[in-house]
């Protein structure tokens, strides 16, 4: 993957009332090294993260990112970024993406070590792609997460809530998923709860209801998955947040993985259990998800 854009952002902004935060932004070249050594960020996975879709040039639910990068700071003890100016920079590396689907990240660093201020950078690349994955689907495995469904609330430092860039745990649950057979991986409390998948939020169909797990600090709460459920909402189709035993698994009768860029992703198997891809409603799904959202 090329990267097409990159800048730094001075993220400690003094002036909470300015609207122009260009001279905080220094554009840099995408394809130079850009990080000192000494980043807590590639050091220690301190640091915290979001990826925005930009589907032709639009970034999709900026807001709803911007909302969660400030939740995984506040968790994380990082300053709150500054709304205004991330918003203006994700504007920025909007415009220089081109027709197609592409990948904005933010990125917010605890900083270099040995030095007080957080460091913080965003970037644009070509999304890979997921054509395949949104219409043939998706095999899963249930994996233990190896904590139970009372582990955010007992011990936030676990920062289960938060988009940290720690996400080595997740890749290796995915390359479990590989060895076992399947593509991807759904994360189970130890105590039997449905979770999430490393890199996606999840969405049941269970007696024509959509079911996603209750975000309660336990999981990430999907930008997707929200946008997913206003649009099932409109369609007059009933949703629903709750505790998910892994029993209802079997009861289910069609279900997605759903995420910023690979957007929904039917599953057609669970732990080799066949599942039904409901073809047409999840191209509507996907084509919902490809249009223009804020
Ligand atoms: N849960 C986890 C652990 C994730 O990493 C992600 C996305 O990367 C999601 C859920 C889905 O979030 P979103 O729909 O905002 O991309």
């Amino acid at each position: 993957m090329a990267w097409r854009y990159a800048l730094t952002i001075d993220p400690v902004v003094s002036d909470d009332t300015r609207d122009d935060f260009a001279d905080t932004f220094t554009v840099i070249d995408p394809a130079a090294p850009a990080l000192s050594v000494g980043e807590l960020s590639t050091q220690r996975g301190d640091g915290i993260f979001e990826s925005i879709g930009v589907i032709d040039g639009h970034p999709q639910e900026v807001s709803a990112h911007l909302e969660r990068l400030a939740h995984s700071a506040r968790l994380c003890d990082l300053p709150a970024p500054h709304t205004g100016q991330w918003r203006q920079a994700v504007e920025v590396a909007a415009a220089n993406c081109e027709l197609g689907e592409y990948v904005i990240k933010l990125i917010l660093s605890r900083g270099v070590e040995h030095c007080p201020a957080p460091t913080a950078w965003v970037t644009a690349a070509p999304a890979a792609d997921f054509a395949e994955s949104r219409t043939r689907g998706i095999r899963v495995v249930t994996l233990d997460r190896g904590f139970d469904s009372a582990a955010a609330a007992r011990a936030p430092w676990l920062l289960l809530g938060a988009k940290t860039l720690s996400y080595a745990v997740n890749m290796a649950a995915i390359r479990e998923a590989k060895r076992r057979g399947a593509d991807d991986a759904l994360f189970i409390s130890s105590d039997g709860i449905v979770l999430e998948a490393p890199t996606a939020s999840v969405i049941l169909r269970i007696d024509g209801t959509y079911i996603t797990p209750a975000p309660t600090g336990q999981i990430l709460h999907g930008t997707t998955q929200l946008s997913a459920f206003e649009w099932l909402r409109s369609r007059g189709l009933a949703t629903e947040y709750r505790e998910v035993p892994a029993s209802d698994l079997l009861k289910t009768d069609a279900a997605w993985l759903v995420s910023s860029i690979r957007l929904a992703a039917p599953i057609t198997a669970i732990d080799a259990v066949p599942l039904a891809n409901d073809v047409e409603f999840t191209a509507a799904l996907n084509a919902y998800l490809l249009s223009p959202r804020d």
